[in-house]
């Protein structure tokens, strides 16, 4: 882990090859095989790049990047067990998957169990096999080639994909749809506010948070009390209207000096008050036009 001494951001890509070249005199007696793996929104692949031949293929696009680059390290370990035993060093520039073969436990990925055991064998065998992290994007042409590789792969390799990796496929696709939903409902009060599903953290004082959530759906007793009571609809004096939450909050000219005060501005948005984080006045603002105890 020579190259880990070394912070990434800081250090110039020349250094960091003149570091590999170094590295590759001191074990010029090991093969090098570099192993990359790829993630894009609609495919995952690896590539492993050998002294005189290359692999690439396409995993199911359910699999995480970690499962790619710890496929790719599996790949180039049974590519090695078919030849005779040699020394050879694996590079690779991701660091979980390295790290994962030295802290094995319950949770551990299932293709880390595969490369011990298969690293285990071959050592039996007579082979030396190192691993190596490399830094990526430095110019280390191996590295290079096989991160350009893993990205163009079109073959497909059909293996199981590991059912950690299957859970967050299928939430990140319910999530979408979720969220393809929610971006249809434009006529939801809270969808002016809220625009993203994401969770959104509650205020510590549990009043409060009820509070700013009515606000947040625009459901008050004050303005929609009159639907279980079977009463008209509160009208706004002075203007002539019916009272909602958008009302009160942001349109009645009424209000304006309060809004100045509070907020610095007359001219506010309903997504300015009550976003994630709410504006720090706004409750200030409730109890000075009286509507606080009526929410
Ligand atoms: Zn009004």
């Amino acid at each position: 882990m020579l190259f880990k001494t070394f912070d990434k951001a800081h250090t110039a890509p020349e250094v960091y090859q003149q570091l590999f070249a170094d590295h590759r005199d001191v074990y010029h007696n090991f093969i090098p095989i570099f192993t990359d793996g790829s993630k894009s929104s609609l495919s995952t692949s690896f590539a492993c790049v050998f002294i005189n031949s290359t692999l690439s293929f396409q995993l199911h696009p359910s699999c995480s990047i970690f499962t790619a680059e710890i496929t790719a390290i599996l790949h180039a370990l049974s590519q090695i067990s078919s030849g005779p035993p040699d020394n050879y060093i694996i590079y690779s520039d991701s660091l979980s998957a390295l790290e994962s073969m030295t802290s094995l436990n319950r949770f551990s990925h299932p293709l880390t169990f595969n490369i011990l055991e298969l690293h285990d064998r071959l050592s039996t065998k007579g082979f030396t096999i190192l691993f190596c992290w490399i830094p990526s994007h430095v110019g280390i042409s191996g590295n290079e080639l096989a991160d350009n590789l893993a990205r163009s792969a079109t073959n497909s390799f059909n293996s199981p994909v590991p059912v950690n990796d299957v859970k967050k496929y299928v939430k990140s696709i319910l999530h979408s749809k979720w969220q393809a939903q929610w971006d249809l409902k434009n006529t939801n009060k809270l969808q002016s506010i809220k625009r993203l599903i994401d969770c959104w953290p509650s205020l510590p004082i549990r009043k409060l948070d009820t509070v700013l959530t009515r606000l947040r759906i625009g459901h008050t007793r004050f303005t929609h009390r009159h639907l279980l009571l079977g009463e008209p609809a509160p009208l706004c004096t002075a203007c002539q209207c019916q009272m909602t939450v958008l009302h009160i909050l942001i349109e009645c000219p009424r209000f304006d000096l309060q809004r100045i005060r509070c907020f610095h501005s007359s001219c506010m948005t309903l997504g300015d008050i009550l976003h994630k984080d709410h504006h720090p006045q706004l409750f200030t603002f409730l109890r000075t036009i009286g509507f606080y105890s009526l929410i």
